[in-house]
């Protein structure tokens, strides 16, 4: 599937999902940001500094973490990126605090995992993705029963020779079902989605208040344009983006502008391969601030194993960077 085979309107339905709730004040810089300016490096720089707020709130022994080295600033936008055609307010750190995110608090501890239908086939393996999650969030995170809805209570359809399942009531059944100890739960499903009638289709919706979500991993998926795809190739890498990307938006985290960045709005699958599969350092401020006890050299090594084991090597080689510039 090509960028031009995407559908603006899916990726706009599936943003403002994700961000109702989001909202928090918003730090004003003049006239920096208009529908479709482009970001400009020194932009780019200014919003970060801003973003971060100041270093010496960070205690010494994590600032390592969070110097500009290492965190690429977000290039021009060109047409079809999603910055081009949509704004996206910068989400201070904090901005985020202010906006009142959900904690992790007890009992509300735990990320719970959901499959949604058949995901024998699936890249990547629910084992993987749980494992991913909880390195990359510190948090437990928990693989529930495969959800077992009657599909005509889904609003099955056909749609341009597919068949799709409606976003809207998977998350009124995620609702009913959200367990008291957890913190968010999110499904994960091959079945095509779609938001609601008129639109064709959506990768993911969640609310974040209600702290549910759904995403398809169905047409990240190279098969899905008939290619096969080599273990550790691109299928599991948009497959562990998109879903800490969807995860991170049920911690308050808001689509990021500071630098290339996990949290970066996509609007094709160009851009998705062209983001990290980390958190960029102002990102990065905003998940230590509400998880207790987050020791960033072991979240970092943690992360590091996990992608060296799936032959991720470029993420691995960037985050042995990380961990280098902790030692000078
Ligand atoms: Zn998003
Ligand atoms: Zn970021």
């Amino acid at each position: 599937m090509g960028p031009g085979a995407i559908s603006r309107r899916s990726f706009a339905t599936a943003t403002l999902g994700l961000l109702a709730g989001c909202g928090g004040p918003r730090i004003e810089l003049g006239d920096m940001r208009r529908r479709g300016e482009p970001i400009t490096w020194r932009r780019a720089a200014v919003e970060s500094e801003l973003g971060l707020g100041p270093l010496d709130e960070i205690a010494p022994d994590d600032r390592w973490a969070f110097g500009a080295d290492g965190f690429e600033p977000m290039p021009v936008a060109a047409p079809g990126d999603w910055l081009w055609s949509q704004s996206e307010d910068p989400q201070s750190v904090g901005a985020f605090l202010l906006s009142q995110p959900n904690r992790p608090e007890p009992p509300r501890t735990t990320i719970c995992l959901v499959a949604l239908g058949e995901l024998d086939e699936v890249v990547p393996s629910m084992d993987v993705l749980r494992e991913y999650l909880e390195r990359f969030f510190h948090l437990a995170v928990e693989v529930l029963a495969p959800l077992q809805i009657p599909r005509a209570q889904l609003d099955p359809r056909e749609h341009d020779g597919r068949s799709q399942l409606c976003a809207r009531p998977i998350l009124d059944e995620l609702e009913q079902r959200l367990p008291a100890h957890a913190y968010c739960m999110l499904a994960v499903t091959r079945e095509d989605l779609y938001p609601g009638p008129g639109w064709n289709y959506v990768f993911g919706q969640a609310r974040l208040h209600a702290r549910v979500g759904v995403q398809s991993l169905l047409r990240y998926d190279p098969a899905f344009e008939g290619v096969t795809d080599a273990p550790g190739g691109v299928a599991l890498r948009r497959g562990l983006a998109v879903v800490s990307h969807e995860v991170g938006h049920m911690f308050g985290i808001s689509h990021c502008v500071h630098h290339l960045c996990v949290m970066n709005g996509i609007n094709s699958l160009r851009e998705l391969d062209r983001s990290p599969m980390h958190l960029c350092r102002v990102c990065l401020r905003k998940l230590q601030r509400i998880v207790p006890g987050l020791d960033l050299a072991e979240r970092y090594r943690g992360l590091r194993a996990l992608y060296l084991r799936h032959a991720l090597l470029g993420e691995a080689a960037w985050v042995q960077a990380r961990l280098a510039a902790r030692t000078g």
